[in-house]
Order: C-alpha cells, then structure tokens, then sequence
C-alpha cells in the first residue's frame, strides 16, 4: 500500500501530498536538507518539489 509524501514546492511553498510510488527522489541533489523531487513539479507554478516526509507525520526537526 502506497502512503502519501508530503512535499513543498522550493518556489511558491504550496505543500503537494503525492503517492510515495509516483515519486522518484534525485538522491543527488539535496536543497536545505531536504531531498530533491526527481519527476514531478508543482502542480500551481511548474517549481521544483522537496521531500517533506510522510504524511501524517511530525517533522523530525519538532521537539519531542
Ligand atoms: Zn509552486
């Protein structure tokens, strides 16, 4: 079963929730920590997306 990824666009912001099948991550290009989106784009301005993580699930960076 699929879960969704939660992804940022770099340019506008907008957060995308994408199946983690559709995704291919450029292991090679890392921009703020986060891992590059290799595939796909923001649906609302075409920028580059960011891995965020799962959806649903804290960010690693919030204080426990
Ligand atoms: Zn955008």
């Amino acid at each position: 079963m699929d879960r969704d990824i939660e992804c940022m666009c770099m340019n506008c912001g907008v957060s995308l929730y994408i199946a983690m099948g559709e995704i291919a991550l450029d292991d090679s290009v890392i921009s703020c920590d986060h891992r590059m989106v290799r595939n796909l784009f923001c649906t609302e301005c075409g920028g580059a997306l960011a891995m965020i993580g799962l959806a649903g699930e804290q960010p690693r960076y919030r204080l426990e």
